[in-house]
């Protein structure tokens, strides 16, 4: 370590170093975790909040490391979205949810979308393929975009996304209202449904802020007409919470954490004996 005091300092802390060589090496396994077969999905119900019905399913990536085990989507998402792997990696995501949603009767499967997928050639195509392969009708699928995603060449962007909806896919906002103008986006593309934050739901007990601005969230989709998903719900309270506040529907670990494929029927039957 050199230039103590300084800023440049920081890059040379054994703890940066280890982090930055970690980062390397993930970041090169990731390059042939797709052949190796190495990922594969999880899904998280969704639940109407009016009659409390299950109505699909969110897809969840997750890598299964040879040597670390588990790595969480957090770490991996953003490197291969620096390396540009997203786009192979999310096609695989998609076409693999499709074609596992397919049989779940009128369930609905939604898929996360990366910036950088917006940004590759052949997003509508893939996606129209996708639904055609799998042989899932196209409003059973949704796709969930933050802000990120339309921040930087929004103009394409909001091209593509109205290119998907006319498909007959549904489109939401994910994230709501952690970004800086998650607001505006509100009035560029006619989103289906808003995802509220679980940073906001998770602290509905102790913030006044969060209870309002959960409240402004939902009254804001209940007038445009846009469905409002609270994200993170965990208990009982949270749940009777956000129903008051005017949500539709919720997403989180009180109505059940993400499972395999392999278990989504048993997850289907435990939730609409609800
Ligand atoms: P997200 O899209 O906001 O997904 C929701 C995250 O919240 C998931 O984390 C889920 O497991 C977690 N979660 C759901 N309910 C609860 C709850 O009640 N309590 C708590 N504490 N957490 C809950 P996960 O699976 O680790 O995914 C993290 C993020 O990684 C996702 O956030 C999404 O941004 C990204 N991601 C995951 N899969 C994909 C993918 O296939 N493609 C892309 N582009 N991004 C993905
Ligand atoms: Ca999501
Ligand atoms: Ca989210
Ligand atoms: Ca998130």
């Amino acid at each position: 370590a050199k230039a103590k005091g300084r800023g440049a300092y920081q890059l040379f802390e054994p703890e940066m170093e280890e982090e930055a060589r970690r980062r390397h090496a993930l970041e090169h396994d990731l390059r042939g975790a797709l052949e190796a077969s190495e990922f594969h999905l999880v899904f998280q119900p969704q639940v109407r909040l009016d009659t409390t019905e299950l109505t699909g399913f969110e897809a969840l990536l997750r890598w299964k490391h040879p040597a670390r085990g588990l790595v969480s989507p957090a770490e991996f998402i953003p490197l291969a979205e620096e390396n540009g792997l997203i786009v192979p990696i999310g096609e695989w995501v998609l076409r693999t949810a499709c074609a596992t949603a397919a049989p779940w009767a009128d369930l609905t499967v939604a898929v996360n979308l990366s910036p950088v997928q917006f940004r590759s050639r052949g997003l509508v195509t893939m996606v129209t393929s996708a639904l055609a392969e799998a042989g899932l009708p196209p409003r059973r699928l949704e796709l969930e975009v933050t802000e990120t995603a339309l921040l930087d060449d929004s103009e394409a962007t909001i091209e593509i996304l109205h290119q998907l909806r006319a498909l007959g896919v549904r489109v939401s906002l994910d994230d709501f209202g952690v970004g800086y103008s998650s607001l505006s986006y509100l009035r560029k593309f006619p989103f289906d449904r808003i995802k509220i934050d679980r940073s906001f739901v998770g602290t509905l007990g102790e913030s006044p802020e969060s209870v309002a601005i959960v409240r402004t969230i939902a009254s804001l989709g209940s007038v445009l007409g846009v469905e409002t998903t609270a994200e993170g719900v965990e208990t009982i309270e949270q749940l009777d919470f956000v129903r008051a506040c005017g949500c539709t529907a919720v997403q989180g670990y009180y109505f059940g954490k993400p499972c395999p494929a392999a278990e989504v029927g048993r997850a289907i039957e435990t939730l609409n004996a609800v």
